[in-house]
């Protein structure tokens, strides 16, 4: 299909069309085997090469110190809101919560069943359309880790930098904007991310993890979810998600080939500056989030009432303009530009606005 449908949707998102190329000429017959890369065992040679090989190109591509392992899980970003109290704190611990959107609220309800949670921050007075003033936040002294959410997928926030790192254990959710720009993963302790939106399929979920935190588990962790048994046995401890680990390799070797994260920053970055200058200069169309704190990678605005919200996405569709409606908890629109998302996507979003904009006003 050479004629295009640019897909905004949040996730399971858009894949590079070079990635999807590929997996559609190797489906039947994968790394000479006469087999589908589906069919073959996890712990075939060649399967077990794919692995090392993705392991290896991810933490080039993030740069991940020696000090820190890899693991390639299920379960989705959602399996880690409980995986994460179980693994690195006690029942009588406490930890902090920053919430700036809905994923860092379910994280933080999810994890009231295994300790103490200390909410520290919550951006919901203004709907989450700001960041917390970090300075103003009083963290527990004895937290046995702190957590945040660096972009809210729903919402549209974003923190552009790390927060300051403390002897506490940070830890974030960085499912909707992972691989987006260069991290740096000394000032994390643990990150991890649903692979549906910048890594691959559904099905996939990625967990960095500074390995002074291993060994920790408390003994009822389920063993899907148990960092250190997954980290023996090199995240094989059972059959892990085959497709959606080869899918997401070659979704590392496109990043690495098409220039890395730096590259890949410059492009986000000027992808969305493009859309955010349109919908700031448009008569209808407005984002709600302040200038400092929006995403990269989500990008959501309103319009000046529900009738021309609903014509616009309905117009939008027609012109293979697809899934720019807002999450379902907040409605509007919001297109989500994540990696494999090309220029020329934003590029004909921001003439249909435009074009919008005049005849609606
Ligand atoms: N955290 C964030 C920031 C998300 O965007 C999402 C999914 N949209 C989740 C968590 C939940 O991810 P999953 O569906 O993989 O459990």
């Amino acid at each position: 299909m050479s004629h295009k449908v640019y897909n905004f949707s949040a996730g399971p998102a858009n894949l590079p069309s070079t990635v999807l190329k590929k997996v559609q000429s190797e489906l039947l017959d994968w790394s000479d085997s006469g087999m589908s890369v589906m069919e073959v065992s996890h712990r075939s040679k060649d399967f077990v090469a794919l692995a090392v090989n993705s392991e290896s190109m991810l933490r080039e591509l993030l740069n991940v110190p020696s000090n820190y392992k890899i693991l390639f899980l299920q379960g989705g970003a959602t399996g880690q809101f409980s995986a994460i109290p179980l693994n690195i704190s006690t029942p009588t611990d406490t930890a902090d919560y920053i919430i700036t959107g809905n994923w860092g609220k379910k994280a933080s309800e999810e994890a009231r069943s295994y300790l103490n949670v200390n909410v520290v921050a919550n951006e919901s007075t203004s709907n989450y359309t700001t960041l917390p003033d970090l300075n103003k936040v009083s963290f527990s002294s004895d937290a046995a880790y702190v957590h945040y959410t660096p972009n809210e997928t729903v919402y549209g926030v974003e923190f552009s930098k790390p927060l300051a790192k403390s002897s506490v254990p940070m830890v974030a959710d960085m499912s909707s904007t992972i691989l987006s720009r260069p991290i740096d993963i000394g000032s994390y302790d643990l990150i991890y991310a649903g692979a549906q939106k910048n890594i691959g399929p559904a099905g996939l979920t990625i967990v960095v993890i500074n390995e002074n935190l291993l060994g920790k588990a408390r003994s009822i962790t389920p063993s899907v979810l148990n960092y250190t048994l997954m980290s023996e046995s090199e995240s094989m401890y059972n059959t892990p998600p085959t497709l959606s680990w080869y899918i997401a390799t070659l979704v590392f070797r496109w990043l690495l080939d098409t220039g890395g994260l730096e590259e890949r920053h410059k492009i986000n970055l000027a992808k969305a500056n493009l859309l955010y200058q349109c919908i700031d200069s448009s008569k209808i169309f407005k984002a709600p989030v302040v200038e400092s704190a929006r995403s990269l990678m989500n990008i959501v605005f309103t319009a000046q009432d529900n009738e021309l919200e609903k014509t616009f996405l309905e117009e939008a569709s027609k012109a293979n303009l697809k899934n720019l409606k807002g999450h379902r908890m907040i409605g509007g629109m919001r297109a989500s530009i994540y990696n494999a998302m090309p220029i020329e996507g934003v590029e004909t979003l921001v003439d249909f606005i435009d074009n919008f904009d005049r005849r609606y006003t």
